[in-house]
């Protein structure tokens, strides 16, 4: 239920946590709960951790704020770090996930306009696609439920199936600024791109002289078992959307972008005034120390096999609850044959804490760092849960 002063604008259970360790959240009371949502893709080091607590409280003893008014020195670093382990060579920094997409929305519409090309204005996004909850990010994912009574028009965006090439081809024309699209789309219902489709989506935008922007606000840092998502394809993007995972749970997200893409970018263009704090580019960096640890990346690679080995199996043994195992990485959608609320919400009175999405998935977002134990209980707690259904 939505409390009293808060708009209600979501309906959380009534359990209500005190702290969190590692891959459990605990109530006052003491209750543990396994938490494979990790907040939305947020928490990919659990809670609490001791690395990105440290990275915090130095620098909350230091100072927290300037603005952008001064140089921050985590963030050049935090920029420079990200450059050197990904396609891009600059960075800006949001608070969010959906200023981040804004930034990067902005960046495809802006780079036509500096070189003439007037006409170039349009977005094409990806049905089914979630981008934030702005009035832009909204207009260019599409979803008519959350646009309903906001603003009326297309807002200079397009919409074509996810992982169709001859719609998009289709969809281009000379209004077209980029293309905008998820390499797994998240919200939508854990659903990576088809084999292919990202390298036919690069090769269109390069024939074209149109933009390339993945959103990896939730794919990305990690959580697919390399940095960013696209890796496991054979393209770079011109623009890349971070957040969730970056902050470990501090809110933060960066817009990256080539040099070619962002020399539009100049004084004047853009802004943000909490964007690239210290706090949330020194808890960033503290992420990145983690993430880019010899062999951590490898090490949630082997993790994926025996989840998703053990996810498989469990639908195997129940196929009237559960019927399929899909996505990416930690990013793994189970397919439900009962209602996914339902299932969800049995998992969460069994200590298990999941999420859901598109009609009937049921999303498992585990930490990066989950132990081989809680993976075990993890799936303890699903086969108990099916196998009591009735
Ligand atoms: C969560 C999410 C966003 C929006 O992030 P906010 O921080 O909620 O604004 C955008 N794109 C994708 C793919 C996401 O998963």
């Amino acid at each position: 239920m939505p409390h009293q002063t808060l708009m209600a604008t979501y309906a959380p259970p009534e359990i209500l946590f005190e702290r969190g360790e590692g891959s459990y959240l605990i109530t006052k009371e003491g209750e543990r709960y396994l938490d494979f949502i990790s907040g939305i893709a947020v928490t990919g080091f659990g809670h609490s951790h001791p690395h990105l607590v440290g990275a915090l409280k130095d620098q909350a003893d230091k100072y927290w704020h300037t603005s952008n008014m001064f140089r921050v020195e985590q963030g050049e670093q935090l920029a420079d770090r990200l450059c050197k382990h990904s396609f891009a060579d600059r960075v800006f920094f949001g608070n969010s996930g959906a200023e981040a997409v804004e930034a990067g929305l902005k960046i495809m519409r802006r780079y036509h306009y500096d070189r003439g090309d007037t006409k170039r204005t349009r977005i094409i996004g990806m049905e089914n696609a979630f981008h934030g909850r702005t009035i832009a990010t909204v207009a260019a994912a599409g979803n008519p439920s959350h646009i309903k009574g906001f603003f009326t028009g297309d807002l200079e965006c397009d919409h074509v199936p996810f992982g169709d090439i001859d719609a998009l081809r289709a969809a281009i024309s000379d209004e077209t600024a980029g293309v905008i699209l998820e390499p797994v789309q998240g919200e939508g219902g854990v659903l990576p791109a088809p084999k292919g489709y990202l390298e036919a989506v690069r090769a269109l935008c390069d024939e074209t002289g149109i933009l390339m922007m993945v959103d990896e606000i939730q794919c990305g840092m990690g959580r697919t078992g390399k940095l960013f998502a696209y890796e496991w394809s054979d393209i770079e993007p011109d623009i890349l959307s971070s957040a969730k995972g970056l902050g470990g749970g501090f809110p933060i997200g960066a817009c990256l972008a080539t040099e070619k893409a962002a020399a539009c970018m100049v004084i004047g263009t853009h802004g943000s005034t909490f964007g690239g704090n210290p706090l949330a580019t020194a808890v960033g960096n503290a992420v990145l120390d983690l993430l880019l640890e010899d062999g951590f990346l490898q090490q949630v690679q082997e993790t994926v096999e025996t989840l998703r080995q053990g996810l498989v199996e469990l639908t195997q043994k129940h196929p009237h609850v559960i019927s399929d195992v899909q996505g990416l990485g930690l990013m793994l959608g189970v397919k439900c044959v009962v209602p996914n609320t339902e299932l969800l919400a049995r998992l969460r009175d069994a200590r298990l804490l999941s999420g859901r999405a598109g009609t009937d998935i049921l999303r498992l977002l585990p930490p990066l760092n989950l132990s081989e134990e809680d993976l075990a209980k993890g799936l303890r707690i699903i086969d108990d849960v099916c196998t009591d259904w009735k």
